[in-house]
């Protein structure tokens, strides 16, 4: 069984994604960062599916935990073979009132956490002449948006990222892909104000906003064998926006 490692699985569309992924057949590996009873959440849905499903609090950001992870991973599971680089966190305000410690920890967790984890899970797929990596970017890394620079930063940060690992490892069988949503209904955007929420409304043509389960199906496909052909891109899940 192709074993996928989900990071920030343990709620929003990364729980959604690990759950689909284990609909799909893949065992699972989910890590967080603070709420244990969420992954364990997470893990009890994908065992129903009758795969293998392990958690493990890791901050991606972490170099040390993110080794440990791998090593953990691959005793009770096997190597990493579908890399979903999902955790990411928000620290919003203006530039003229961000904070250097603000700007850090969202590059940090964001943009450091997909490299130091690619990093750890590119050996073993290149032993494996096989592998996916699939990083969840944002539609505003593309676009920009006031208040999230450094967010936006981040989130730009792995596009580039994403198109040069697809790069080095096409010629060893692997993909690296990104998903780029629009606005999903999470915990991330519940807590933006009404007023901001409904602007946002307003930009989508498809009128409604995204649920987790539009992300999941897309990076489920990026995961199989009919998405063999496609490395380097983005793919905006937005409905339009
Ligand atoms: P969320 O509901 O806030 O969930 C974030 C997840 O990341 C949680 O599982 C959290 O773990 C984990 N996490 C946070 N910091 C971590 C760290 N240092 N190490 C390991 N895990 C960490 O967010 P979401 O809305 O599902 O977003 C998931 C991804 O989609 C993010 O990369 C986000 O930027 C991107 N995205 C979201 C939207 C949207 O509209 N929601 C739009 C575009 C892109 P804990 O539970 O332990 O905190």
């Amino acid at each position: 069984m192709s074993v996928a490692l989900i990071t920030g699985g343990s709620r929003g569309i990364g729980r959604v994604i690990a759950e689909n992924l284990a609909k799909a057949g893949y065992d699972i590996a989910v890590c967080f960062s603070g709420n244990e009873d969420a992954a364990q959440e997470t893990i009890t849905e994908c065992k129903k599916h009758g795969v293998q499903a392990m958690y493990i609090k890791a901050n991606v950001s972490n170099a040390e935990d993110v080794s440990n992870m791998f090593d953990e991973i691959k005793s009770m599971l096997g190597p990493v073979e579908i890399l979903v680089n999902n955790a990411g966190i928000t620290k919003d305000g203006l530039l003229i009132r961000m904070s250097e410690e603000d700007f850090d920890s969202v590059v940090d967790i964001n943009l450091k956490g997909t490299f130091l984890c690619s990093k750890a899970a590119i050996k073993d797929m290149m032993k494996a002449r096989k592998g996916r990596i699939i990083n969840i970017t944002s539609i505003v890394g593309v676009e920009g948006n006031p208040g999230q620079a450094n967010y936006c930063a981040s989130k730009a940060g792995i596009i580039g990222f994403t198109k040069s690992v697809a790069k080095e490892y096409g010629g060893k069988g692997i993909t690296v892909n990104a998903v780029a949503p629009g606005f999903i209904q999470t915990a991330m955007t519940d807590k933006l104000p009404e007023n901001v929420k409904e602007a946002y409304l307003k930009q989508i043509p498809l009128g409604r906003f995204g649920q987790p389960e539009d992300i999941a199906n897309v990076v489920e496909f990026l995961a199989s064998d009919k998405a063999a052909y496609v490395t380097g891109q983005v793919i905006e899940v937005t409905g339009g926006m």
